[in-house]
């Protein structure tokens, strides 16, 4: 190009020359050059303009070069837009088709896209419901505190009050602490709902309708031993089935405790607790057992009182209590300790008994799991204790941590959020009513 435009320049110089106007003869060549270029670069930008219509124009020299690459760059990106709009298609296909509902957030919760189950579910329209806080649609408060803390891990269950009254199940993905966007994954868990209300309905009701049989069982059973007229060769097979009645009354009074504490009705008030009380009370009731392990330690380290309902914290404790008589010998010990912190309030029952294996504690709030069932047969344990402590737990926010060596003991420690501690009410502040009230007290008989 540079060399034909020397050419040219060359030329309207001589020609320039021959007229004896070489200024006009250069104005003139310099002139048509800029019209040339004014035009292809207006070809350009026409073909530019509509270029997905007109083919690219034929230009020589450096114009065709820029054309070719403009073109280059053009259907490469056409290339990847069809491809990224297939994906996408495809995407939308299986969405569609997912049996969970999905619900694409932005930073603030607000909903980005949603697909068609979720929208079928949550009765979302696109037009309408797009850009709005997903919490300002499902105000359920079990999910507004989910999202917000992003606990549980799994999700969190809740019942649709709409038209359709489905339980449904949502999970938080987030692909990293600090992504802008997160993914809700929803489930219609209604099946499974009605599957656990009726298991729990059919253990509650059975357990129900043993306990009257068993009654009598225990009733007449009484009454042989305590008949003097009976032949002494029955005396060893009744005690033993009054030992089995019995367990079998254990059993199914911690199945009743344990439905209703699942039912989650019948909810007991709230009340300040005195745990310390409570504590220094189950410790007097094992001081008098027969067998019981020597050392019994009430450490009280804090005055406050626990907002709970009192029947299920006692239930708590006084599972954790027997479990450390059932399985410490009696030269053992065991503690029994309260106090407050930052986080909260905390229980915890320690023992210096048989301990469970690293592998085992993760089972132990199980329903009827036992570490060693012979064991456990012997000293009367249902398999439901440690079920019924985390259950009571749950319902009051509470969380349960075990700490245990095998051969050399247990700690069992029940944590409560800080919103439970209560001060020690008035009545009980100027006298030191309850025996255990003090800022540090231990106890401790051998
Ligand atoms: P159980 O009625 O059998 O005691 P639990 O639910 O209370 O049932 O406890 C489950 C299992 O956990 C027990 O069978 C026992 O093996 C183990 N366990 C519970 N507490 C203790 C403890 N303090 N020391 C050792 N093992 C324990």
């Amino acid at each position: 190009m540079i060399s034909r435009l020397s050419i040219a320049v060359v030329v309207a110089v001589l020609v320039g020359l021959v007229i004896g106007r070489v200024g006009w003869a250069l104005a003139i060549l310099l002139g048509s050059y800029v019209i040339a270029q004014l035009w292809n670069l207006f070809r350009l930008e026409q073909w530019l303009r509509r270029r997905r219509l007109l083919t690219p124009p034929d230009m020589n020299g450096l114009w065709g070069e820029v054309i070719a690459i403009v073109d280059r760059i053009y259907r490469r990106k056409q290339f990847h837009k069809s491809r990224v709009i297939g994906l996408l298609r495809e995407f939308r296909r299986l969405t569609t088709a997912m049996p969970e509902g999905a619900i694409l957030l932005g930073p603030e919760h607000e909903i980005l896209w949603f697909n068609r189950r979720a929208g079928d579910w949550l009765s979302l329209r696109r037009r309408r419901d797009r850009g709005i806080r997903v919490e300002n649609l499902v105000r359920h408060p079990a999910f507004v505190s989910y999202l917000r803390d992003g606990t549980p891990v799994d999700g969190v269950i809740v019942h649709d009050s709409g038209e359709h009254g489905r339980w449904l199940s949502f999970t938080i993905v987030r692909p990293g602490d600090d992504a802008e966007r997160s993914l809700l994954i929803v489930r219609d868990v209604s099946h499974e709902m009605q599957v656990e209300s009726m298991r729990k309905d059919f253990v509650a009701n059975a357990s129900h309708e043993l306990r009257s049989p068993l009654t009598v069982i225990t009733g007449y059973l009484d009454a042989l031993a305590d008949d003097q007229g009976l032949d002494p060769a029955w005396s060893a097979p009744i005690q033993e089935m009054r030992r089995q009645s019995e367990r079998m009354s254990t059993i199914i009074n911690d199945l009743l405790e344990l439905s209703k504490l699942e039912s989650g009705e019948r909810r007991l008030p709230e009340q300040p607790v005195d745990i310390g009380g409570m504590l220094a009370l189950l410790r007097r009731e094992v001081s008098s057992l027969e067998q019981r392990p020597r050392t019994l330690t009430l450490t009280v380290e804090s005055d406050a009182w626990l907002l709970a309902a009192e029947g299920e914290i006692h239930s708590i404790v006084s599972n954790l209590v027997s479990n450390a008589v059932k399985y410490t010998p009696v030269e053992g010990e065991i503690e029994l300790r309260w106090w407050t912190d930052d986080g909260g309030a905390h229980v915890s029952v320690r023992d210096t008994g048989v301990g469970i294996a690293p592998e085992n504690i993760p089972r132990l709030t199980e329903r009827f799991y036992r570490v060693d069932s012979g064991r456990s047969r012997d000293m009367g344990g249902s398999g439901l204790g440690l079920a019924i402590v985390k259950h009571a737990l749950q319902r009051h926010e509470g969380t349960l941590t075990v700490a245990s060596v095998e051969g050399v003991g247990s700690t069992f420690t029940c944590h409560f959020p800080a919103h439970r501690v209560v001060p020690r009410p008035d009545d009980y502040a100027d006298h030191d009513a309850a025996p255990h009230a003090a800022s540090e007290r231990r106890i401790a008989d051998a």
